[in-house]
């Protein structure tokens, strides 16, 4: 079988479908030249760049399977994939603890400025009083959305003697508390007790904004919202209104409401906002697992066996 993958894919993946008799593909497609050649494909392979949207799924006669080599699916057009019978598989235990650490160190980082301390000794400057930062030990982290990222971040941050706190309605109390977490039904609760929130949801209706005005007028004085999830669930005009009242004292962002994040962003004027490019699952690890995740149920679609990991 003929297949495309678009947004890069880890070579031992590659040589993985190679060595079981496909033949790949692995280009960058401007969205034009996609729309073009994609009817020569039986299986494509993208991550979050391209977007695999109801018109171009229209012009892919001969696809059979499509991979997202990661978890989010926001880029695909699921629904239409469904409609012609096209199979969209992902990789979702792939990259837990690379968005799970990246979170963590972006607690980290905003806790002690090391963001901030790095450009000042780069300026050449020594400003030791600037940079009194605030232990992680014995503060609560608020999760909201309790699913793989969250339980891993969960456990990294219980070595810090966190107490740990999740809401996530699709659970039920034994769930999240035989975990050691406090549950509740009421995501209020997050913004009053935690110290620290950090949120891992899919981009939904009811998670769209879930960290917005309402939330953050009850969060507790100089808590700290970490985003590694998707851009729009925190919404960053509250975000920016909860920092300039100081009830915010900072924030770690991975993902933004538009990505990449514009050079002009009003973001960009906060020191106390450390930022990544959305690299959550950008590691080693992360793309070999995710590459090898989707490789091997490529292999397995086309000798006629159920995918491990269908969305659709
Ligand atoms: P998961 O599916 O294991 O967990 C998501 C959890 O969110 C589920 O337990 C679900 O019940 C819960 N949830 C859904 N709607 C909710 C709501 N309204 N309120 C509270 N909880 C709700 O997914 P995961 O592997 O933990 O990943 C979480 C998110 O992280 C993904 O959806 C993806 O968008 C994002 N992600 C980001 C990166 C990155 O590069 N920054 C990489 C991988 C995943």
């Amino acid at each position: 079988m003929k297949i495309l993958a678009t947004d890069g894919l880890a070579k031992e993946a590659e040589e993985y479908m190679k060595k079981n008799g496909h033949e790949v593909d692995s280009v960058s497609l401007s969205p034009e030249d996609l729309k073009k050649n994609i009817s020569m494909y039986d299986g494509i392979i993208v991550r979050s760049k391209t977007k695999l949207r109801a018109d171009t799924l229209e012009m892919a006669s001969n696809l059979k399977i499509i991979g997202r080599a990661g978890i989010g699916v926001d880029n695909i057009d699921i629904k239409k994939a469904a409609e012609m019978g096209i199979p969209v598989v992902n990789s979702p235990t792939a990259s837990t603890h690379s968005v799970a650490e990246l979170t963590l160190g972006g607690m980290i980082s905003v806790s002690r400025h090391i963001h901030t301390a790095d450009r000042s000794i780069r300026g050449g400057k020594w400003e030791k009083s600037k940079f009194k930062g605030m232990e992680l030990h014995g503060k609560t982290l608020g999760l909201i959305g309790y699913g793989r990222i969250a339980r891993h971040l969960a456990k990294l941050c219980t070595a810090f003697d966190m107490r740990i706190i999740a809401y996530d309605p699709y659970l039920s109390r034994d769930a999240i508390e035989s975990t050691g977490a406090k549950y509740t039904e009421n995501v209020m609760d997050i913004a009053s007790e935690s110290d620290y929130v950090s949120v891992h949801v899919p981009l939904t209706d009811s998670t769209r904004g879930i960290v917005g005005e309402k939330f953050i007028s009850s969060i507790k004085n100089g808590a700290v919202i970490c985003n590694y999830s998707r851009g729009g669930v925190v919404d960053e005009k509250a975000l920016l209104n909860g920092l300039d009242s100081g009830k915010i004292s900072g924030a770690a962002l991975d993902v933004y409401e538009k990505e990449p994040l514009s050079a002009d962003s009003p973001l960009l004027k906060y020191d106390n906002i450390v930022f990544t490019p959305h690299i959550g699952a950008s590691t080693k690890e992360g793309q070999l697992a995710a590459g090898m995740t989707i490789a091997e149920q490529f292999v397995d679609f086309f000798m006629g066996k159920d995918p491990k990991y269908k969305v659709n």
